[in-house]
């Protein structure tokens, strides 16, 4: 059935209107009728429907400057400069039966491009929701599909003020040097870059035609429907998790945080992320399933409730219960450690199977980062240490010589690639490292690639991610000095120690979760 596109242009409207704007044109596809707005939105942070605002957001800067509104769409948050384009396009769900998340997303997106091609620009899409021209990013796509409409958002930066963008998302980018912005500024091209001359009329109506195909029908220009700007409600600051699990998918890192009751036993759940396509019912049907049992079981409750692959963009449902793994893995950990510290402890295997005992005891390596050693120390960005007694690093050394265990102190990007292709030639099964865990979530290839199991313990203190000074930690020139646990750093090996021995039967577990921190500080 062919059915006309009605589609307007909303010109400039403030960022707490989108809304409202989302909802008028949602209304319209929930009649029947497929439609499609382009506005301008001022300057804000445009967060995913399933973002954590602490984890995505540097709150400390955002917060009092300008708003921070939700899409309904999931995916990645987004600081957004005055004018940039969102185009906001829904259609009833009816009339495209048994389409997946993916088909959604690719067909607005070549949408987008055909669009983009008439006006003289030539993109190509970069899965998994990215239109990049000559390999920098131009546009993202958002969908979401309701159980009546699915709902298609694209946002087009007009110009991009990348210094607002580092110090708006919790993205581990460059530092703020003028190298730094230099370099985070070859990945974005903005459309006033792309097409300096732009006709502000041009592109919606170009838009508008390319997504008529989807609607199976002309594109018909309507008036603008009255929205109304309301104030946006206010971020909660979630209480803190008493367990925190992460994993890093192609589609975005996605998040488990775990609320105990006194027997232990799970009291809440909730899933966040930069994640795209859940219809809202199945976060909720995941975190009822884990509600009333003990975190060992949650892998085969999400299992059971998981029965069919759900519609996520480039997550699978083995991520999902995997989730279940690493966080049963971190209680695991909580039990012998205290739950405070197990949120600081990260689990990675190459092999999802692997049991968490049977890591610990394969560990005979340790890696630890220079960045925690004193920036007056002469052994900072050298590998070893004499134990001087001065820092916890020395403490560490001495922990892990009287082991008999291999330990490296990593002195920059290079030097850790170096060492893992050595740890592979020896056939190093497992090693316990120390890293902040903005760089393990940024680097995880380096570690995939190895394939060599870890346990990662986190580090505090003035990390190169807080004060965005990465590509110098990465060469090795960072001079903040990063705090790690050295207390804990022994515990960790003591019960390496006991279950070589067979002998990790769990202490009682006091109830810490007053005291509990998340592991992910984001
Ligand atoms: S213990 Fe080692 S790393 Fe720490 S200050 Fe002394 S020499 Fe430097
Ligand atoms: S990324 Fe920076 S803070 Fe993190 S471990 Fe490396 S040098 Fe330290």
């Amino acid at each position: 059935m062919s059915v006309t596109l009605h589609w307007y242009d909303g010109g400039t409207i403030p960022a707490a209107a989108f809304p409202a704007h989302e909802a008028a044109v949602m209304q319209k596809a929930l009649c029947g009728q497929p439609a499609a707005g382009v506005v301008r939105l001022a300057r804000c942070a445009l967060i995913g429907a399933h973002e954590d605002p602490a984890r995505a957001l540097r709150r400390s800067y955002v917060d009092g400057r300008f708003p921070v509104i939700r899409r309904r769409t999931g995916g990645g948050s987004l600081s957004l400069d005055p004018g940039s384009l969102c185009l906001v396009a829904a259609f009833p769900r009816p009339d495209h039966p048994g389409r997946r998340i993916a088909w959604w997303v690719r067909c607005v997106a070549d949408s987008l491009i055909g669009a983009l091609a008439t006006l003289g620009v030539a993109c190509r899409f970069d899965a998994p929701n990215d239109i990049v021209c000559d390999e920098r990013k131009c546009a993202s796509v958002f969908v979401a599909l309701e159980p009546d409409v699915v709902l298609c958002e694209a946002v087009l930066p007009v110009t991009l003020d990348i210094e607002e963008l580092l110090k708006t998302l919790r993205l581990p980018l460059e530092k703020l040097s003028a190298a730094g912005l230099q370099a985070a500024r070859g990945r974005f091209a903005p459309l006033g870059e792309l097409i300096p001359a732009i006709d502000p009329d041009a592109l919606p109506a170009a838009l508008a035609t390319a997504l008529s195909s989807l609607a199976k029908g002309p594109a018909r220009r309507v008036e603008p429907p009255t929205t109304t700007a309301l104030p946006p409600p206010a971020l909660q600051t979630a209480e803190s998790a008493d367990l925190a699990a992460f994993l890093k998918t192609p589609g975005g890192v996605l998040y488990l945080d775990l609320w105990l009751d006194s027997d232990h036993a799970i009291r809440r759940a909730r899933w966040s992320g930069a994640i795209q396509g859940a219809e809202s019912a199945l976060f909720a049907r995941m975190s009822a399933s884990l509600v009333g049992r003990p975190v060992a079981a949650a892998e085969a409750a999400l299992a059971a409730c998981l029965e069919a692959t759900p519609d996520l963009l480039h997550i699978e449902r083995e991520d999902l219960v995997y989730l279940g793994r690493l966080a049963a893995g971190r209680y695991w950990l909580g039990e012998r450690l205290g739950l405070d510290h197990a949120n600081h402890i990260t689990v990675f295997s190459p092999h999802r199977g692997q049991d968490i005992e049977a890591l610990l005891a394969d560990i005979d390596t340790i890696l630890l980062p220079y960045c925690a050693k004193p920036a007056w120390c002469k052994w900072r960005h050298r590998d070893g240490c004499p134990e001087c007694g001065r820092c916890a690093v020395g403490d560490a050394y001495g922990l892990a010589r009287e082991r008999g265990l291999q330990v490296t102190t990593i002195t920059n990007y290079e030097h850790l690639r170096a060492v893992l292709s050595a740890l592979v030639a020896q056939g190093t099964r497992a090693f316990l490292g120390v890293c902040c865990t903005d760089f393990f979530l940024k680097r995880d290839y380096a570690f995939i690639e190895a394939g060599i199991a870890a346990l990662f313990l986190d580090i505090g203190g003035e990390t190169c991610y807080a004060l965005r000074a990465e590509e110098d930690a990465y060469a090795g020139r960072f001079t903040a000095e990063a705090v790690m646990d050295a207390t804990l750093f022994g515990q960790v090996l003591d019960l390496r120690d006991r279950v070589r021995d067979h002998k990790s039967a769990p202490r009682h577990l006091p109830d810490r979760r007053k005291h509990a921190r998340s592991a992910i500080k984001h």
